[in-house]
């Protein structure tokens, strides 16, 4: 546990939001080749790590480095930025952030998401009122800066990429704090399989193809799936909260998502296999969510389906979730491997 926490940690510090996801993609290859695994870089910057099995049949495991985040919209005239999100950001999620822009010539600039109206001295009641919306939130940046041509002098250029501080807490009593959880944990997850497999020199029952993909937030993510594969289990987070069956202990089960009903058969041997191993488990449906494999769905390419991954709660915000979830997720694909 304290190894993948280590990689979680390092992997997390990598700011990947969609679109920018070159360097956490390759500290995972580099993780890959690390355990010897065979890689299939892919022409839309995604990769996939294969470990050769028994059948010759394959299972695809999923989990995607790319993150929320934001783009630079409009250099404002008073030296503010606006900007657009990327993927499904609520910007009261990230207000009061701490952020990096990151331009095109590789430099980096500090900042912070701000309200427009963010002083209650200087606006009363409008900072409890208004929205958090695009228009009324820009970043202050670091810099002196009161123009657009002060902005245009420090090489700040709309389209630059935005990122935002995870400040991820790792406590003493298993909990974990952090934006992007979603899905960093369990790319890491991915990673602790390979490591476990190895380690306990067991040949998988059928060839496994470790799938990072880099554009799941916009819906895109899992291309190119390799001929051999006949069932794709995505690894992403389970989402706690009311009405919601998923634990910060447990890994979560997708019976459906906002898209499909997972494969029937799939899902029933997860769950038998988390009953007969012990391993805490739930099973959940979610309106607001997809997965990387219900999304590849409509490529129509004919094979089992399932979504599984940790509880996390207030995703797409100040994540949290704990080891014991992480422990249970790792369990439960490393059983349905062997
Ligand atoms: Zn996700």
């Amino acid at each position: 546990m304290n190894a993948m926490k280590k990689q979680l940690q390092e992997l997390l510090d990598i700011p990947s939001p969609i679109g920018y996801t070159k360097e956490a993609t390759a500290y995972l290859k580099d993780k890959c080749q690390e355990l010897g695994l065979d890689i299939t870089s892919l022409n839309k910057g995604g990769f996939y790590a294969t470990i050769a099995g028994k059948a010759k049949n394959a299972l695809l495991i999923n989990a995607h480095v790319d993150t929320l985040g934001a783009m630079v919209r409009e250099l404002k005239s008073n030296g503010r930025i606006k900007l657009v999100a990327l993927g499904g950001m609520p910007w009261g999620g990230v207000e009061g952030e701490n952020l990096k822009i990151h331009t095109r010539s590789g430099k980096v600039y500090g900042g912070t998401l701000m309200p427009i109206k963010s002083s209650v001295h200087v606006h009363g009641n409008k900072v409890r009122e208004e929205l958090r919306e695009p228009d009324s939130v820009e970043v202050r940046l670091d810099e002196f800066c009161s123009s657009k041509d002060d902005l245009v002098k420090l090489g700040i250029n709309v389209g630059d990429f935005v990122s935002f501080d995870p400040r991820t807490r790792m406590l003493d009593n298993g909990f974990i704090k952090s934006r992007y959880l979603d899905d960093k944990s369990c790319c890491v997850l991915l990673l602790a399989l390979a490591k476990k497999i190895k380690e306990e020199g067991v040949t998988p029952r059928k060839t496994i193809h470790l799938f990072f993909s880099n554009y799941e937030e916009l819906g895109h993510g899992l291309y190119a799936i390799p001929q051999d594969v006949d069932e794709s289990i995505s690894v992403d987070i389970g989402c706690v909260g009311e009405g919601q069956t998923a634990s910060e202990h447990k890994v979560t089960i997708l019976a459906k998502d906002g898209k499909t009903p997972y494969d029937y058969d799939l899902i029933s041997e997860l769950v038998n296999l988390a009953e007969k191993n012990q391993i805490p488990y739930n099973i959940d449906a979610i309106e607001n969510y997809g997965s990387d494999t219900s999304a590849a769905l409509s490529q129509g390419k004919d094979m089992r389906f399932a979504c599984l991954g940790p509880g996390v709660e207030s995703t797409h915000h100040y994540e949290r979730t704990h080891e014991d979830a992480l422990q249970a997720t790792l369990d439960l694909l490393y059983h349905y491997s062997i």
